[in-house]
């Protein structure tokens, strides 16, 4: 396996960065999940784009441009030969000294691109649909660690999901810091009531597969809206479902003990499935 660290191609046993690295002391950095299809990257610019912008807020300087950063990940799926691949681009602010002082790290962050496959969970629960459940731990706070901030400090996510595991679950929705519905652990939540699409309107990540999904409803004439969601409307919707880059869409059939619509994978979802998967094997950037 070639990993891509700072310009160079290196073995994975190669592959390391200094104990100093600020995103390993700190979770001081950013990170993006990127698939590419049929030697195709999907949404390769928005990707790289929400990169740039969560390093912006972090006042990160990659000190190299969106379209070198795209180079660099579509060299690394060519390195490793990959046609079908989970990327995952690491952005950390380097290496300092023990403080938690940025300006100590001398403006030398870490650019890490990794291209493997990754399968997320069994294809049988994509045909059955998958049970979650609500966990205590909220959302961050927009004000104190935004969630449009895809960085590398994933605790907040981490605890939630260890509520879920503990309770025999392998994902969960998390609350806002309102009380509504903001998303799962690693993935956005989508509703659908009498033939209306819905997705939270705060306190989630602006996933790109969520974007493409209320894209593609647009396109073929689904009606949708993103709004602030309740558990009850999730518990009386017809149909729910998750997205995400590593999960793609997923049914979910049973949240909190209620049973979602028939109990089974809806039609809607089912046809949003499709489309998704058409989409991505033939919309990407060549390589
Ligand atoms: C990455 C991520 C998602 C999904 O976003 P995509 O762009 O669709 O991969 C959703 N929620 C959180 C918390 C995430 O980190």
């Amino acid at each position: 396996m070639k990993i891509y660290l700072n310009g160079k191609f290196v073995e994975k046993k190669d592959a390391k960065v200094s104990v100093f690295d600020h995103g390993f002391l700190y979770g001081d950095g950013a990170f993006e999940g990127i698939r590419a299809y049929n030697r195709l990257v999907f949404k390769l610019e928005e990707h790289v784009e929400r990169l740039y912008e969560t390093s912006h807020t972090l006042m990160i300087d990659l000190k190299m441009t969106r379209k070198e950063m795209m180079k660099a990940i579509v060299d690394t799926l060519k390195a490793n030969n990959l046609t079908d691949a989970y990327i995952r681009v690491v952005v950390s602010r380097g290496e300092g000294d023990l403080g938690l002082d940025p300006r100590k790290c001398f403006g030398n962050p870490n650019v890490i691109i990794i291209a493997d496959k990754i399968t997320l969970y069994p294809k049988e629960l994509y045909n059955r649909g998958m049970e979650i459940i609500t966990v205590p731990t909220v959302r961050n706070n927009p004000e104190a660690i935004n969630p449009q901030l895809k960085s590398l400090n994933y605790l907040n996510n981490i605890l939630a999901k260890i509520e879920a595991n503990n309770s025999g679950f392998s994902e969960a929705i998390m609350l806002d810091h309102q009380g509504y519905v903001a998303e799962c652990t690693g993935d956005n939540i989508f509703i659908i009531k009498n033939k209306v699409l819905s997705t939270p309107s705060q306190g989630r990540l602006k996933g790109i597969t969520r974007e493409t999904v209320l894209e593609l409803a647009k396109k073929n004439k689904i009606e949708t809206k993103e709004c602030l969601m309740t558990r009850h409307e999730v518990y009386i919707s017809d149909e729910c479902f998750l997205t995400g880059t590593a999960a793609e869409i997923i049914p979910v059939v049973k949240v909190d003990g209620r049973i979602i619509g028939s109990g089974k994978p809806g039609p809607m979802t089912t046809k949003l499935i499709e489309m998704f998967h058409k989409v991505t094997r033939t919309d990407g950037t060549k390589y």
